[in-house]
């Protein structure tokens, strides 16, 4: 025990010490950019700029901040990702909608918010018609998790679009070419968990967001437009039902909630989250995405929320919230109650970048209970989670 807190001393001081050096550095090259910087505005006019983000913060370029043009107006916003991939911004909390284009039709990862489903729905036509490739009727809607503002808009957008149940190529006896059997309304896709905890309460506010189609599976690959398109299971990441889409062709994955680049991720315990089941989905979208030159850039990962971002931006994340998750657990070894935890403040070094919020619907406490609520009341704190797919408790994932 001892050894754990004077090891975080001595990577505590390492740190300060390459932060101060680092500081150093950082003051010699701002006093050159001021220099630069009065000489240019004396020369055009111009006013100062906006502050930049300190040195290691994320930057999301969706959020009303001074650092990127406010994107939650009431509009949705698409752009490009890459390949036949797009991105729908614009949602409450940044939610991200991923749309593929492609000879087939449309297929959708999330609809967002009930509120926001009309304008998404304007707005992926548009693009459809724009951008898409020979049918442009929306067929798949695929939804991360079952919380509201990924499957609000599931109702507006499926009945928009039209599912091929069956694609009869027999000639007909008059010589015609058989049609093809079309069902009003997309597929929807979700994972069993997320159907079963929508349909569980025996009331009418989620009708009409259920998934047309729930499977329970670890993998499932398909092929649309053109590409493989493999959905993954992590079992209890944020919730039990989540779903992580890899369009293999484009190179992009659509991470849903186990990636957020606006907060820490959001455990819904009672929608069956876990900390230690995030981790292991942390890791497995860090296994399916592959790093570009100087492990920067590759395969484009799309958070449920905030920015897109790559395999080096996930591995942080990782990184964090294992440091997180052992001190957590190391203080509930010494038997230590969730309000001591919470006093200690585990997370407190991130928590400028990536929690700190004290209301709202995702705060530093938020996540720290759902930590300190899901790992065991004893178990290992120098727990990787890197190379394994069980925990501590035994539990696999
Ligand atoms: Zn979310």
């Amino acid at each position: 025990m001892h050894t754990f807190s004077s090891e975080r001393g001595a990577v505590r001081a390492v740190s300060i010490a390459s932060r101060r050096a680092l500081w150093a550095g950082l003051g010699l090259a701002a006093a050159s950019l001021v220099v630069g910087l009065a000489g240019q505005e004396g020369a055009t006019g111009r006013p100062p700029q906006a502050p930049q983000p300190a040195f290691g913060d994320p930057v999301n370029i969706y959020a009303s901040n001074a650092y990127a043009p406010a994107r939650e107006d009431g509009e949705i916003h698409p752009s490009h990702v890459r390949g036949q991939v797009w991105l729908m911004t614009g949602e409450p909390g940044g939610s991200n909608v991923v749309v593929q284009l492609g000879d087939q039709g449309v297929l959708v990862v999330d609809t967002g918010t009930k509120a926001m489903a009309p304008k998404l729905l304007a707005e992926i036509q548009r693009l459809a018609q724009e951008h898409g490739g020979e049918h442009k009727e929306i067929r798949k809607v695929v939804n991360t998790n079952g919380r509201l503002d990924h499957i609000g808009g599931n109702e507006t957008i499926a009945k928009a679009g039209s599912e091929i149940t069956g694609w009869n190529d027999g000639i007909l006896p008059g010589g015609e070419r058989a049609a093809p059997f079309v069902s009003p309304g997309a597929e929807v896709l979700a994972h069993e968990n997320v159907l079963r905890r929508l349909t569980a309460g025996g009331t009418d506010e989620f009708r009409g967001l259920e998934p047309t189609d729930a499977e329970s599976f670890e993998i499932d690959n398909q092929r649309f437009n053109g590409e493989a398109v493999q959905i993954y299971h992590p079992h209890n990441a944020n919730t039990d039902g989540q779903l992580v889409v890899l369009f293999r062709g484009s190179d992009v994955i659509a991470a849903g909630d186990v990636v957020d680049m606006n907060t820490y991720p959001i455990i819904d315990v009672k929608a069956g989250g876990t900390i230690d089941g995030e981790l292991v989905a942390l890791n497995k979208v860090i296994a399916m995405a592959a790093p570009g030159p100087l492990a920067e850039g590759g395969t484009v990962i799309i958070p449920g929320h905030g920015r897109a971002c790559d395999q080096a931006d996930v591995a942080l994340y990782r990184n964090m919230l294992t440091i997180i998750r052992n001190t957590v657990q190391y203080y509930k070894n010494q038997g230590k109650t969730l309000q001591q935890v919470l006093d200690l403040k585990p997370s407190e070094g991130y928590d400028q970048s990536w929690g700190g919020a004290t209301s709202g619907s995702w705060t530093t406490r938020d996540f720290i209970t759902a930590v300190y609520e899901t790992l065991p009341a004893k178990g290992p704190v120098f727990f990787s989670m890197k190379t394994v797919t069980s925990v501590p408790s035994g539990k696999q994932f």
